[in-house]
């Protein structure tokens, strides 16, 4: 019998419980202690057993129950049968009792984008940074970021032994996004959150120039993206290249559904269909509120710096 729900939603629903496998995944590898570390271009540019594992997991899974997709992942693995202990069927409830957007009750499977960034911050997780840590499962369709899902697997492991560990926010654009409390900074406060493992002269040129009261230095673009809808911070500033486009995908429909902005550092938006590069090469600035106040004092000498 055919599912009376759009292919939108089934994908969504399914995203969501195959981002929770990928969170319990990331776990069990530091639990059992071989993080497998491999450096992909430079030391801060890795890749664990974790990021493989992670990624095998939710391509595969989603593959199998959705053969039409595009499914671009960012580590390059070698093909190799999945284990069946790896694959997720399974699709979160909650989400498949949300209507669709009308806008996309006609979309077909063939015509979606999945951007997975198994593991987000995976500098900061073989530290043992591990709340920086995020999986990350974007839908873009037409080029758009429409749809989103993160997990993050170690929320909560500072609270003490009766929290419960991990999370997922997931959100579609004209339905809002959940699994959080949206908080916003304090009025006239300016909090940039940036990077702290590829930090150049353009970054802080750029944070300098934007007179902040205060500037965190953390890891993962889901993760900073968490801190702009908590009230952690209220913007996301990275100058420089080096972040891809399955690191903006999730964070940025999320944002966007609770409306926020994210761009490029010239304002540009961020295109996600499946011939685009990679690379966002010219930056990223992202906000809840005041996106103009940002923007508008990124500095001329950055602009030219970064090409788009
Ligand atoms: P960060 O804010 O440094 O955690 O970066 C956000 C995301 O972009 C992470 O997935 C990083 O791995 C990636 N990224 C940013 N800059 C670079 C770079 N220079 N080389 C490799 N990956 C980068
Ligand atoms: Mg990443
Ligand atoms: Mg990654």
């Amino acid at each position: 019998m055919a599912s009376s729900h759009t292919v939108l939603m089934r994908l969504v629903a399914s995203a969501y419980s195959i981002a929770q496998k990928a969170g319990t995944i990331v776990r069990r590898v530091i639990a059992e202690g071989d993080l497998g570390i491999v450096e992909k271009t430079c030391a801060t540019d890795l890749q664990t057993k974790a990021d493989r594992l992670a990624q095998m997991s939710i391509c595969s899974s989603l593959a199998r129950k959705f053969p039409k997709l595009t499914i671009i992942g960012e580590e390059d693995l070698p093909f190799e049968e999945v284990d069946q202990e790896l694959i997720e069927d399974g699709q979160w409830e909650e989400i498949l009792q949300q209507p669709c957007p009308s806008q996309y009750s006609a979309v077909k499977e063939e015509d979606l984008v999945v951007w997975v960034d198994p593991l987000d911050g995976t500098k900061e997780y073989t530290e043992g940074l591990l709340d920086n840590v995020t999986v990350l499962i974007g839908i873009a369709y037409e080029g758009k970021a429409i749809a989103g899902v993160i997990n993050q697997p170690y929320y909560n492991y500072q609270a003490g032994p009766d929290a419960v560990l991990g999370r997922t926010i997931w959100g579609v654009l004209g339905l809002g996004a959940f699994g959080f409390q949206l908080k916003e900074v304090p009025a006239g406060k300016h909090i940039i959150t940036t990077t702290r493992s590829h930090n150049n002269k353009l970054v802080t040129d750029c944070v300098t120039a934007m007179n902040p009261d205060d500037v965190l230095r953390v890891g993962g673009a889901g993760n900073k993206i968490i801190q702009l809808i908590e009230g952690k911070a209220s913007a996301y500033v990275f100058a420089s290249p080096g972040c891809k486009k399955w690191d903006t995908c999730a964070p940025e429909v999320i944002l966007h559904a609770v409306g926020g902005k994210l761009t490029d550092i010239h304002g540009n938006a961020l295109q996600y269909n499946k011939e685009v590069k990679h690379m966002n090469s010219a930056g990223v600035l992202a906000t809840l509120r005041n996106y103009d106040y940002y923007a508008s004092r990124v500095p001329e000498s950055v602009k030219n710096a970064l090409v788009p």
